[in-house]
């Protein structure tokens, strides 16, 4: 029998009320996050990632967003969307935790990192403070934080970047959530530390068994660290598979244009090719499959919307040739 997966996340929609309109970020977005997984959603800027994962913990200021009706986030069975006040507190931040691409701007600048470790615990644990000040001290240390007796005392502006993004691991872990939401935690940093970052990552997820699900627009990162991969353009799932799959068979010309702009160290003469274009704008997705004016491989079909395609338990695709076989082997 298959696990029940922690989170199941079920045609969630987003939408924001602009002074231009409305703006759909997320349109239908479903997918499943087993227990002890690292789930890699992939993607460019605007594609709807990160207002997807605001979305898990209803992050989202309403108004002027809007989360549709029937829009579902069942955190181990139970709804998080319908949950309000100290029931959803219960969830946020002690189950499930998040950290962020800037740890600076989620840090606050006029107390220690380690009074804001304790405060975290003590939010959600019945410990005393002197026992909330010896399990910040013992995070920090899990983290990697050399002397962190003496850390304990640092304000923000006294550590690096890397040293930052540790602190908020240390701060998401304070409570062993089941599910960590990693929102490009490695982006703003240079790549022996972002490196040094995926592998304490690694090594806390096997340590407490929880399911990571890590957001960016780096495949590099997604190659490293994650088991299953959704990628999102324009607001929509549009293939989603396992790691190895998408980048040895990557089903949608999408993801096949993320992989062939990422530079190979593994071949020197390898030829970057980048996707031609950008990202619409969420006010203005185009008709049709959202990736046409961008695809390489667009013909008349592709002005009617693909729907995304299931083959198996953990793959789909939203495009064309992957229904269409005579188009798909011109
Ligand atoms: Fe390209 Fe058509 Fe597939 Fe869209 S449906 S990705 S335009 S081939």
């Amino acid at each position: 029998m298959t696990a029940t997966p922690i989170l199941q996340v079920h045609n969630l929609s987003v939408a924001f009320e602009t002074p231009r309109g409305v703006v759909h970020a997320v349109d239908d977005v479903s997918f499943d996050v087993a227990r002890g997984e690292t789930l890699g959603i992939v993607g460019e800027s605007g594609c709807g990632k990160t207002v997807t994962a605001l979305s898990l913990l209803k992050l989202i200021p309403q108004p002027p967003g809007r989360i549709s009706q029937e829009s579902r986030v069942l955190f181990d069975g139970v709804d998080v969307l319908s949950l309000e006040g100290e029931a959803l507190r219960k969830i946020r931040g002690a189950r499930v935790a998040m950290i962020f691409q800037d740890p600076v701007a989620s840090l606050n600048p006029v107390l220690t990192i380690g009074e804001q470790i304790a405060e975290t615990i003590r939010a959600h644990k019945p410990v005393s403070r002197a026992e909330a000040r010896e399990q910040a001290i013992l995070l920090l240390d899990r983290v990697g934080i050399p002397d962190p007796a003496h850390r304990y005392r640092s304000y923000p502006h006294q550590m690096s970047g890397g040293m930052l993004q540790r602190v908020m691991i240390a701060i998401a872990l304070s409570c062993t959530p089941d599910v960590l939401v990693a929102d490009e935690p490695t982006t703003a940093l240079d790549v022996t530390i972002q490196a040094q970052i995926l592998d304490l990552l690694r090594g806390i997820q096997d340590e407490y068994g929880m399911s990571l699900i890590l957001i960016t627009h780096d495949l590099g990162v997604i190659a490293e660290i994650a088991d299953r991969v959704i990628v999102m353009y324009a607001g929509q799932v549009v293939e989603e598979a396992a790691t190895e799959t998408i980048f040895s068979q990557p089903a949608h010309p999408y993801t096949r244009g993320l992989i062939d702009s990422v530079p190979r160290v593994d071949q020197p003469q390898y030829q970057i090719t980048a996707i031609p274009g950008s990202v619409p704008p969420a006010s203005n997705w185009p008709s049709g499959c959202r990736f046409h004016p961008r695809c390489p491989y667009a013909w008349d079909r592709c002005e009617t919307e693909p729907q995304l395609e299931r083959s198996g338990s953990s793959s789909a695709v939203r495009c064309w040739l992957a229904v269409d076989t005579d188009k798909a082997t011109e």
